[in-house]
């Protein structure tokens, strides 16, 4: 868009308005989809690294689109955080978690914690009203739920953030710092945090066990989880060989594609029921 010289503003405006256009087509393509069904979650499953087993899995919303096909997250997401349409696309999430979360116990399933993304903009002092009346309708126990915040979200406001996360632990749902290293997040904030878990970014994971860096990083969030009592996950584990690392450093949980991708709900609960370990 360089090296334009007479019409360069013309070019530049007409192009600004091109990606003007674009995200408004998203972003009423995305509150349709909420709407007619085009939304979906698909389920990726979390292993304990000590017995292998499933103990989670972390819900991650899909947008079928009729015409578009699959989309991923990563195209809306941004976009309907920009919006302040995230909101809803939450409290969707939130809402079919808990719907599947219902269909799975009355199936007889045992129970599996479901972690749901939670992003800055939903973390308001409605927050754990919400998840306590959606987690009552559904008559589920607080055990079946986990949110994942990221470090973005504990950025403003320290003190107000700290209680919304006390009256969400106080419910019995369980916190996780996700994208944990990626942020700004102070340490000396950390210990404040009621958290139960926190969750060692991609970036790293992908780095072990040649990157040097990346192992001590890894190593040195794992022993900062241990030391304040905190489980720890890594998420992104592709290779047998990060797995062995992250087990020998005593990390607790790992999720990747070493194991599985994210599932459709059916293919998940197969998943459990077949007793898939790493
Ligand atoms: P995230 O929360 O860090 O989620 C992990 C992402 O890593 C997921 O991408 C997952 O499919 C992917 N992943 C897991 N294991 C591996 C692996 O071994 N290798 C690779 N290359 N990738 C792996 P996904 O589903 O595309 O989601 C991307 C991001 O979109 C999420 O990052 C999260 O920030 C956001 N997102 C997804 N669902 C929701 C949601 O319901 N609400 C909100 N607010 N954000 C969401
Ligand atoms: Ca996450
Ligand atoms: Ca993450
Ligand atoms: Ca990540």
């Amino acid at each position: 868009k360089q090296g334009i010289e007479a019409d360069g503003v013309a070019f530049y405006s007409q192009d600004m308005n091109q990606g003007m256009h674009e995200r408004m087509r998203i972003e009423s393509g995305l509150r349709q989809a909420l709407g007619n069904g085009q939304l979906l979650l698909h389920y990726q499953p979390k292993f304990s690294i000590q017995d292998g087993t499933i103990i989670g899995a972390e819900a991650l919303v899909r947008w079928q689109h009729p015409e578009r096909g699959m989309v991923p997250p990563a195209e809306f997401i941004p976009l309907a955080e920009a919006t302040g349409l995230v909101v809803q696309v939450g409290e969707w999430v939130l809402e079919q978690a808990c719907a599947q979360a219902q269909a799975w116990k009355r199936a007889g399933l045992r129970p599996i914690r479901l972690a749901v993304n939670v992003s800055a903009r939903e973390f308001t002092q409605a927050l754990p009203g919400r998840v306590q009346e959606t987690l009552r309708r559904y008559g589920l126990e607080p055990s079946w739920l986990e949110l994942e915040i990221t470090e973005s979200t504990l950025m403003h406001n320290i003190d107000r953030v700290i209680g919304i996360m006390d009256r969400i632990t106080a419910l019995g749902v369980a916190l996780s710092l996700d994208d944990f290293g990626t942020g700004y997040s102070s340490l000396s904030y950390l210990k404040r945090f009621p958290i139960d878990t926190l969750k060692i970014d991609r970036s790293f994971t992908t780095g072990i066990p040649t990157d040097a860096n990346d192992c001590a990083i890894a190593s040195t969030i794992i022993s900062i989880a241990q030391q304040l009592k905190h489980r720890v996950i890594a998420e992104g584990v592709e290779t047998v060989e990060q797995l062995a690392f992250l087990k020998s450093a005593g990390c607790n949980e790992v999720q990747g594609y070493l194991y599985s991708r994210p599932l459709p709900a059916a293919e998940f609960e197969r998943a459990v029921r077949e007793k898939w370990t790493v």
